[in-house]
C-alpha cells in the first residue's frame, strides 16, 4: 500500500500525491456502499496498479472535513481582509472565525492592501482577540516573508471576501499559482470560480493551500445550527470567563453576574467581537427553534 493525499477530485477521478508521484486513482465501491466518499486533502492509502494508477483502498483519519468547500484536514483558515477597498467588515471574520473553531482549524487574520490603508482597527481588534494577525501588501510583498513560516508544512484555506487580494497574495507567494490554477480552468472551460471544483496547491514556500471563495462559501445549515449550539465557545476569548458566570446556561448578552460581560466591560474583550457574538446569536435564533418545531 501506497500513503498519499488526495490533491483533486475530478469526474470520478481522485488525482493523489504520494512522494514525488501523482497517482490517478478511483474509489472503492465500498466506500459509497458506507456512504463515504473520499475528499480533496484525505490522507489515503492507495492499491497500485502501475502505469500510476491505482485504487482509494482507505481513507485515514481526518482531522475535520468540509462540505464546501468538499475537502478535508484543513489546518488553519486564513482569512484575508483589507482597511481599504473593499473594506471588510469585522462581522465576516468573526462568523467564519467561528465555523473555523467548530471545526478545529486555526486561524490567521491577514490584513492585505496595507500600502492603502494600514488597517489599525482590524489590527487592533484580531490582535487583541488572540489571533495571529498579520499586516501584508500583495502589491509591495511587504509582509508576506513573515507569513511564510505560518502556512509552510500547513494545509491552509484562504478565504476573504471578493476583491480583498486572494489571488494576489497567493500569486505573489508563488508567481506559477495563476498559471497552475489556469490549466484547470482552461480544461473545465469555465472560470476560477464557477465550479465546485476543489485543488490543493502546493506554493514554493511549502504550504499547501486551498482556494475557496467568498466567507460565505463555507456556511451550511448544518453548521449554522452547530454554531448555534456552541456559539460562545467559538470566541475563544471568551473561554476564560465561561465557568463563571453567576447562571448555567448564561447567553452572555444582557444577564447580571455575566462575567464575559464584566470581561467586556474590563476591556479584556474586544468591544466589536462582543458585537459580533450579539448579532450571530440573535441571527441563529429563529434556526434552532425551527430545528425544534421539526423534532416535535
Ligand atoms: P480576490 O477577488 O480576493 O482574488 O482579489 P484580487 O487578488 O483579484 O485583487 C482585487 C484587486 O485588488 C486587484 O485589482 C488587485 O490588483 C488589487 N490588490 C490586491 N492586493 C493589493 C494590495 O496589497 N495593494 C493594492 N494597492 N492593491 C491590491
Ligand atoms: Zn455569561
Amino acid at each position: 500500500m501506497t500513503e498519499g493525499r488526495i490533491q483533486k477530485a475530478l469526474s470520478g477521478f481522485y488525482y493523489v500525491a504520494a512522494g514525488d508521484q501523482m497517482l490517478t486513482c478511483r474509489a472503492r465501491g465500498k466506500f459509497r456502499k458506507e456512504g463515504v466518499s473520499p475528499l480533496v486533502g484525505d490522507m489515503v492509502e492507495v492499491r497500485e496498479l502501475g502505469n500510476g494508477e491505482g485504487f482509494v483502498e482507505r481513507i485515514l483519519p481526518r482531522r475535520n472535513a468540509f462540505e464546501r468547500p468538499a475537502v478535508a484536514n484543513i489546518d488553519q483558515l486564513v482569512i484575508i481582509a483589507s482597511g481599504a477597498i473593499p473594506k471588510t467588515e469585522p462581522y465576516l471574520i468573526d462568523r467564519v472565525a467561528s465555523i473555523a473553531a467548530l471545526k478545529d482549524c486555526g486561524v490567521v487574520v491577514l490584513l492585505n492592501k496595507c500600502d492603502l490603508d494600514p488597517a489599525d482597527r482590524l489590527y487592533d481588534i484580531y490582535t487583541a482577540a488572540g489571533f495571529p494577525t498579520l499586516r501584508v501588501s500583495a502589491e509591495t510583498g511587504d509582509g508576506l516573508e513573515e507569513l511564510k513560516p505560518l502556512i509552510s508544512g500547513k494545509l491552509s484555506a484562504f478565504t476573504g471576501n471578493s476583491g480583498v487580494g486572494k489571488s494576489s497574495i497567493l500569486n505573489a507567494l508563488d508567481p506559477e499559482f495563476d498559471l497552475k490554477v489556469g490549466e484547470v480552468s482552461q480544461a473545465l472551460g469555465r472560470g476560477r470560480h464557477t465550479t465546485r471544483h476543489v485543488e490543493l496547491y502546493h506554493l514554493s514556500c511549502g504550504a499547501d493551500v486551498v482556494d475557496s471563495p467568498g466567507f460565505s462559501s463555507f456556511e451550511t445549515e448544518e453548521l449554522n445550527l452547530e454554531l448555534k449550539r456552541r456559539l460562545p465557545e467559538t470566541f475563544q476569548e471568551f473561554r476564560p470567563y465561561l465557568d463563571d458566570c453567576r447562571f448555567v446556561g448564561c447567553s452572555h448578552t444582557k444577564e447580571k453576574g455575566c462575567a464575559v460581560l464584566e470581561a467586556l466591560r474590563a476591556g479584556k474583550i474586544p468591544k466589536s467581537r462582543h458585537e459580533s457574538y450579539l448579532r450571530l446569536y440573535e441571527e441563529l435564533k429563529p434556526l434552532q427553534e425551527w430545528q425544534q418545531k421539526n423534532k416535535r
